[in-house]
């Protein structure tokens, strides 16, 4: 039996679906520690060795819109297929409903490379694929996924836009000022429509932000940020 299998794609499942203390208590003492200390609690109930440090696990969480929190957990570098890099949990805070989504260590079958797939355990136990991550393409790490699995969680019919970061402004780029660092955001409006909505990045405070565009402007709908000492 490989614990850290059981402890990611059968455990966390089942409490994020049946025990809500457990969302509770990554929301109030944190997901490292929360993480860290269900892990070492499962291998010592096992018998086993807890093989991992407090810094191998880590996340954060943020409230997407209304309605809509998320819960990043990052998990230790995993050795082995199909283990996790991390999960993501979102909640309808209205319904309450919850969903459990997984980026896990694969395999190609055709050339045996290291590959990532995107993943989850839906409230049933039924394992859901929803195809490959392509570190390369997709260099936008957690804010394409919590991205992914929002537009996931939500059935989104509109896409929400992940513009790419020119490292020159051109005819072609627009600039946001990031409200909390003051860092010039540049991004690409090539394809930007009236009243489509985007995720930027600012690469010096790590903030995300959810915009729209109207009336030829660019309005903040929501701040994203990994810091959880900032409410
Ligand atoms: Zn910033």
């Amino acid at each position: 039996m490989n614990l850290e299998y059981n402890f990611q794609h059968r455990i966390i499942p089942k409490w994020v679906y049946t025990t809500p203390q457990f969302f509770n208590d990554l929301i109030n003492c944190g997901e490292q520690t929360t993480l860290y200390r269900a892990a070492k609690k499962f291998y010592e109930d096992n018998n086993t060795e807890f093989p991992y440090k407090e810094e191998d696990y880590s996340g954060f969480h943020t409230r997407l819109d209304v309605d809509t929190v998320a819960v990043c957990l990052r998990f230790p570098t995993p050795a082995e297929t199909p283990l996790c890099f991390c999960a993501f949990i979102f909640m309808d805070t209205k319904t309450n409903r919850l969903a459990y989504y997984t980026l896990e260590k694969g395999i190609d079958p055709i050339d045996s490379r290291e590959m990532r797939f995107l993943c989850g355990w839906n409230n049933e136990g039924t394992h859901q694929e929803y195809g490959a991550y392509y570190v390369e393409k997709y260099n936008f790490g957690d804010i394409w996924l919590v991205r992914f699995f929002y537009g996931r969680f939500r059935d989104l019919r509109k896409d929400i836009g992940i513009p790419s970061q020119p490292k020159e402004e051109n005819e072609n780029t627009r600039v946001l000022k990031c409200p909390a660092c003051k860092q010039e955001i540049i991004f690409d409006a090539t394809d930007i429509k009236e009243g489509n909505e985007l995720l930027v990045f600012c690469n010096s405070c790590g903030r995300i932000y959810h915009l729209k565009f109207e009336n030829n402007e660019f309005l903040i709908l929501n701040k994203i940020q990994e810091d959880k000492a900032e409410a």
